[in-house]
This record gives structure tokens, C-alpha cells and sequence, in this order.
């Protein structure tokens, strides 16, 4: 029998115990995904319940900054949080000489490694080896490559030969196969989203980081951590829920020191006053700056654009039919609804200079429209694989064209799918080869399995 892509991948990519694969990385990702039970237990026997796990740095110190979290008696703490395979790690690495780490109030570790010296008695130390959310190897599995950046000038690799000389059948049989591996990861960690944080909760961080695209992905998570969709329905204004959201991502200029177009003056004085109210109660809540970024976007998608397109999606009136259209797994309302996202300044404009577009655009394009499709509802309709297979077949074609047109050069050696094989799972399939084998990376098809598995097949 054929071996599957399934199967391979985790007999050659993943390994059934945490060996060097667990690597710090994953266990960070798991943090900053909160796939863990809530409340935990510290080694000490206390239990703490985390309410939000901080802001992912990615500069010199601690891997979590302003975590915030209760312990068993009600008070509530804020702190850093440190991650590492092993609890040794703490000394090896030298953090107690470091003043960088003086705000760590968090040690989170797979296991304790009983000979090492414990972190000192004011860090609660947590080890996660029996605290996951999820089974160890899903999320090994969802989590063990980052997806790859896009590659403007991607060559084609070591398998496109045999990839193409293939019949189209066959080749079309591999990819689709790949193409269901991706979307079954998916939908597993969905699962464990709706698990750790509830439907709508799940929702709306998905919604947040489609609307980020790749660059900016891990902060609009983070803002949906920050700021979840429940706070904002409970809002009577929509302003107030545009300031919350604009205040907390640290995008609200200060119109009393900051010059403003007389265009944006408006809008900005408008959100400020409200920020005001609310600032004090989101002030640990506020993304660093340094989490974003800003330079590099096209104009059009530009985050504070993107912004106002999530705080369109919060309104209740968008948000409750929005979700049902996703929890159904009705393409054509939640298509609909994304189409009809506007803003009447953002329409226009991609910063607060005031400098108008070249032509007005949609806050969501159809492309990203078509890429949420699959990365939302797919992943979390309530509906079963054979019923979403058939659905799919009626859905626009699009989405992630610049990841897909590097996929396809570097599998296929032409810029888009033959025309045979253009259906939406091998389109999906040549995403997930990509990301599983190729990495992005140029050396990655000297010790490649890929071509292996082809012979198998
Ligand atoms: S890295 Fe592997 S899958 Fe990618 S092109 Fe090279 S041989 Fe093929």
C-alpha cells in the first residue's frame, strides 16, 4: 500500500517523543498560544490562573514580557515569563546575574531536571510536561516549522522533475493529499483553541491574524489575546471599540504633541478622548511598539487599515451573524460579510498623514477574503471533512498568491499550478510541501526526504 503524507511526515519530519525536537521555540509557541490548562500548577503545589500570557519578545531578555496571571487567593500578579526545555537552564544561562530578567516572575519548562539548582524562590516555576491542552505530538506537529517567509527569487528544487513527470492524476492524488494534512493540522488546532479559549474567542484571534498577513500575524494575535471580542461586544459604541483597539496596539497618536492632517484631526481627537476612559484599565494590555512591522507593507495593506477592518468585524451587528456564518460553514455570508467591511476614513487612506490613496480599496481585497476561507472556516466550521469537501468545491479560487507562486516555483518550476491540478486542496497541498520540506530556505534539498517519499509512491 501506498504510504501516505501523513505517515511520512511524521516518521521522517516529527518523532513521536519530545527528543531535540521539543525545541524552545515549540514550547514558546504553545505559551504564546495558551494551549495549556488554566489553571496550573507551579512546582510548589499552588495553582495559578493565567489571564494573559504576555507579549512575545523577540529582542536580548525574557522570552514573555507583562504576563499577567491570578494566584489561588484572588490577587493578581504581572511579570515576565521565561521558557526553556530544561529547568537547569535558568543557571546555565546565567539569568539571576542579569538585570534584564529582575521582572521574571515566571519559569515555565517541560520537565525539572532534578540534579539542577531550583530558579530563585520568587519565581513561580511551572512544568508543562503533564499541563498541555492538547496531545504533545499535535502540537509538535501544528507547531515544528514557522512558515516560511515569502521568496521573491525562489529556484526550482531537487523534486521538480519527478513532480512533474508524473501523471496528472497522480501528482494531483499527492498534492490534495497534502493539501487535507494541512487542513486537518488546522482544523486540530482549532480544536484546541475552541478547547483552551471557547468558539467565539477562537474566532475572533483567527480573524485577527488572517488580517495581519504573515508580517504582522503574531501581533494581531496578540492584540485578540489582549483585547478579546467578548470586552468589545459588551460596548454600547463603536468608538469606543475602534479607541480600545487602536489604543492598545499603540497606534493612537497624541493629537496634543503629535502634528495631525487636518483630514485625520478629527478621527484622531475622537479616539483619544475615548482612550482616555479606558487607557488606565488597558495600560498593561498595550503591545510593544517593537512587535510590529510597519515598514515593508504595500500602502494598502497597511496594519492601521487592517485595524479598522477587525474593529468593523467587532460590531455586534457584523460580529454575531459573521460567527454563525462560521460555526455553519456558509462561505457565501462570510464572504459577504468581509466584502462589506468599510471605514470612512480608512477606505481612503493608509496612515494618519492624511495622504489620500490612489484609488479607494477595500479594507479586506478579495484575495485575503478568499485566504480566510480557508483559514477560518474551514479550519473551524462545525461540519464534517466530507461535508466541507463538498462545499469547497463551489468556493472562489485565490488566496495567499505570493506564498503559492513561491511554492510552485520552487516544486514545479513554473509560477502558477497546471491547469489539471488547480484545485483548491492540491493549491493547499503545495502550500503544506512547502512549508513541511522546503522551509523557504535554498539548501533545504540536499538532505530532503521528499524525493524519497516520491519514490515510494
Ligand atoms: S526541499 Fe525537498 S520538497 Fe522542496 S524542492 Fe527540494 S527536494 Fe523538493
Amino acid at each position: 500500500m501506498a504510504v501516505s503524507y501523513r505517515h511520512w511526515i511524521h516518521k521522517y519530519i516529527l518523532r513521536e517523543e519530545p527528543g531535540p525536537i521539543l525545541s524552545e521555540s515549540i514550547l514558546q509557541r504553545i505559551w504564546f498560544e495558551s494551549l495549556v490548562r488554566n489553571p496550573l500548577s507551579t512546582l510548589h503545589g499552588e495553582k495559578i490562573s493565567l489571564n494573559h500570557p504576555g507579549f512575545w519578545n523577540h529582542r536580548a531578555g525574557p522570552d514573555f514580557l507583562r504576563a499577567s496571571f491570578s494566584t489561588a487567593d484572588g490577587s493578581l500578579h504581572e511579570g515576565d515569563v521565561e521558557i526553556h526545555r530544561h529547568s537547569s537552564d535558568w543557571h546555565a544561562h546565567r539569568h539571576s546575574d542579569n538585570p534584564l530578567y529582575q521582572k521574571v516572575s515566571l519559569h515555565v519548562f517541560w520537565q525539572l531536571d532534578p540534579t539542577s539548582p531550583p530558579s530563585p524562590s520568587s519565581i513561580c516555576q511551572i512544568a508543562l510536561a503533564d499541563q498541555l491542552a492538547a496531545p504533545l505530538t499535535e502540537l509538535i506537529s501544528l507547531f515544528q516549522s514557522s512558515t516560511p517567509e515569502m521568496t521573491s527569487g525562489e529556484k526550482p528544487g531537487r523534486c521538480r522533475q519527478t513532480l512533474l513527470s508524473l501523471p496528472p492524476d497522480k501528482l494531483r492524488e499527492i498534492l490534495e493529499e497534502a493539501g487535507w494534512h494541512r487542513l486537518r493540522q488546522r482544523r486540530s488546532l482549532a480544536q484546541a483553541r475552541v478547547a483552551a479559549h471557547g468558539f467565539d474567542q477562537s474566532a475572533w484571534i483567527a480573524l485577527a491574524e488572517g488580517l495581519g498577513f504573515s508580517e504582522n500575524r503574531e501581533p494581531f494575535a496578540s492584540l485578540a489575546r489582549a483585547v478579546p471580542i467578548q470586552h468589545l461586544l459588551e460596548l454600547s459604541d463603536s468608538t469606543s471599540r475602534e479607541a480600545i483597539l487602536y489604543g492598545a496596539a499603540g497606534f493612537l497618536p497624541d493629537p496634543t504633541r503629535t502634528p495631525c492632517s487636518p483630514r485625520a484631526q478629527g478621527l484622531i481627537q475622537r479616539l483619544w478622548d475615548k482612550w482616555w476612559e479606558f487607557r488606565e484599565l488597558w495600560r498593561d494590555r498595550i503591545l510593544p511598539s517593537s512587535c510590529w512591522r510597519l515598514g515593508g507593507t504595500r500602502p494598502n495593506n497597511s496594519p492601521l487599515r487592517r485595524l479598522a477592518a477587525l474593529s468593523f468585524m467587532a460590531e455586534p451587528e457584523v460580529w454575531n451573524p459573521w460567527l454563525e456564518s462560521v460555526r455553519k460553514g456558509n462561505a457565501e455570508d462570510f464572504f459577504a460579510q468581509l466584502k462589506a467591511v468599510s471605514h470612512p476614513f480608512w477606505n481612503q487612506h493608509s496612515a494618519w498623514n492624511g495622504r489620500i490613496l490612489s484609488a479607494p480599496s477595500r479594507l479586506v481585497g478579495l484575495d485575503r477574503a478568499t485566504a480566510l476561507l480557508f483559514h477560518i472556516l474551514a479550519p473551524l466550521a462545525e461540519i464534517c471533512e466530507k461535508d466541507l469537501m463538498q462545499r469547497m468545491v463551489a468556493w472562489p479560487i485565490g488566496g495567499d498568491a505570493g506564498m503559492l507562486r513561491s511554492a510552485c516555483l520552487r516544486l514545479l518550476g513554473v509560477p502558477f499550478p497546471p491547469p489539471d491540478i488547480r484545485s483548491h486542496l492540491a493549491r493547499e497541498g503545495l502550500l503544506q510541501i512547502y512549508r513541511d520540506f522546503c522551509r523557504g530556505e535554498a539548501d533545504a534539498c540536499r538532505d530532503c526526504s521528499m524525493p524519497d517519499f516520491l519514490k515510494h509512491r
